[in-house]
């Protein structure tokens, strides 16, 4: 019998691998956890450009549904964590914010609402269900900027079934919030006692009669059992050699890049009132993400999520300084990252279904924000299910 190094192997230290890892050590596994990266979070990106200042370049708001993530809470009293101040989403129209309520075309939401509340979600997309429940009107000038600001891409092809899920809330702890660290802060309270490695990207799996060999820059790994918890694309590749046929079709899905340009004013140059963010309707960026619902005396920030191929870093910042109300030259932190998330729709439903029948009685399992829906709730939702789930 072959020395097993390792028991379980997560590969990705994104929201998704730090709650498998996490499960999987509380049920007395032995866990390693290997990220790509020189930090943990993935998506959770907490940039903390000045002393006792940060902004989110990626995930912003954790909620109270997100039981799974908060079940792993160190503190159970949640006194770690921040209630969100309660500021808005706004459009930009003619310079001016407009509430989301001024684009609601009530004739038409209740013209439809009657027949629309009870039709199914499964197998449709977003904008053919919510259409159907509100409109076309409304779908157009209201939820299709809207739904893209949630989801940093093109809400349409969406899987309705995967937008609003019903979900218990954990009434002790703050409906909206955010951590003393931002959410990378936070999820890096939440890997406290994990063994994770940076810096160890892992290249190549390969299923053996015993478990799993790992293929690295610089070594070869050997567990018992792999948690895949990397991006869609990486993942695709990683199982090539397990499932090639559900892999292959797993890479056919598009990744959706959002060009995200942050910037940190001082709170006095900036003429726009508070807001949770702004939604771009026809616009070059999708949403721009403030800092507001965590008031600072001195800086306000924002990330601009853009869509991709708009505009070259110029024309980024003089968009950000147009709907800012403040100059370029009043920046006085900025940062640039390119964000990717997968563009998901009704098909990657039954995928996920096959890929998890696929796997079962392997070595091999797949977690990530593609398997449940994007949220960082939803990707931890099906990290903390057992592996026989
Ligand atoms: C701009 C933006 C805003 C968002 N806002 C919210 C929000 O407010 N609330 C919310 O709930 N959700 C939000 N989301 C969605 C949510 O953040 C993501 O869906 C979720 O964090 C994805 O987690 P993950 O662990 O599945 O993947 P990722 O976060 O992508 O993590 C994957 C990890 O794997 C690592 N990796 C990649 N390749 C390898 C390899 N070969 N070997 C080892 N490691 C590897 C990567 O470096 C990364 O750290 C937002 C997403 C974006 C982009």
């Amino acid at each position: 019998m072959s020395m097993l190094e390792h028991d379980l192997v997560v590969i990705g230290g994104g929201v998704s691998g730090v709650t498998a890892a996490a499960y999987a050590q509380r049920a007395g596994r032995k866990v390693v956890l290997l990220e790509a990266g020189d930090r943990l979070g993935g998506c959770c990106h907490t940039w903390h450009p000045v002393d006792g200042f940060w902004l989110e370049l990626g995930a912003h708001t954790a909620y109270n549904s997100y039981g799974s993530l908060l079940a792993l809470n160190p503190d159970a009293g949640y006194g770690n964590l921040i209630p969100r101040a309660k500021v808005g989403y706004h459009f930009v129209k003619d310079g001016h914010t407009e509430s989301p309520f001024a684009r609601v075309g009530f004739l038409e939401a209740a013209l439809r609402l009657p027949i629309g509340l009870g039709r199914k979600k499964a197998g449709l997309d977003v904008e053919t269900w919510f259409t159907g429940l509100l409109g076309p009107g409304n779908w157009r000038r209201l939820l299709a900027p809207a739904f893209a600001a949630v989801l940093s891409q093109p809400a349409g092809p969406y899987p309705a079934e995967w937008l609003f899920k019903r979900k218990d809330r954990v009434k002790a702890a703050p409906r909206k919030f955010t951590h003393a660290g931002g959410l990378q802060g936070w999820l890096t309270e939440l890997a406290g006692g994990l063994d994770v490695r940076l810096g160890q990207r892992v290249d190549g799996l390969a299923v053996e009669t015993e478990g799993v060999r790992l293929r690295l820059a610089e070594a070869e790994l050997h567990a018992r059992e792999v948690a895949i918890a990397a991006p869609l694309d990486v993942a695709a590749g990683l199982l090539g050699s397990v499932l090639p046929d559900l892999a292959a079709r797993l890479g056919a899905t598009v990744m959706a890049e959002i060009e995200t340009y942050a910037v940190v004013v001082p709170a006095a140059m900036v003429e726009l009132p508070p807001v949770a963010g702004l939604i771009g309707a026809d616009d070059a960026y999708y949403s721009a993400v403030s800092r507001d619902y965590l008031a600072h005396p001195q800086w306000r920030g924002f990330a601009f999520h853009f869509k991709p191929g708009r505009l070259d870093a110029e024309g980024k910042r003089a968009k950000i300084a147009e709907v800012l109300g403040c100059r370029t030259a009043d920046f006085a932190y900025e940062t640039e990252k390119i964000n990717r998330l997968p563009a998901l729709t009704p098909t990657s439903v039954g995928l996920a279904r096959e890929l998890r029948a696929g796997l079962a009685g392997t070595p091999v399992r797949l977690v990530g924000n593609y398997l449940n829906g994007l949220s960082l709730g939803d990707a931890a939702v099906y990290a903390a299910k057992g592996d026989s789930e």
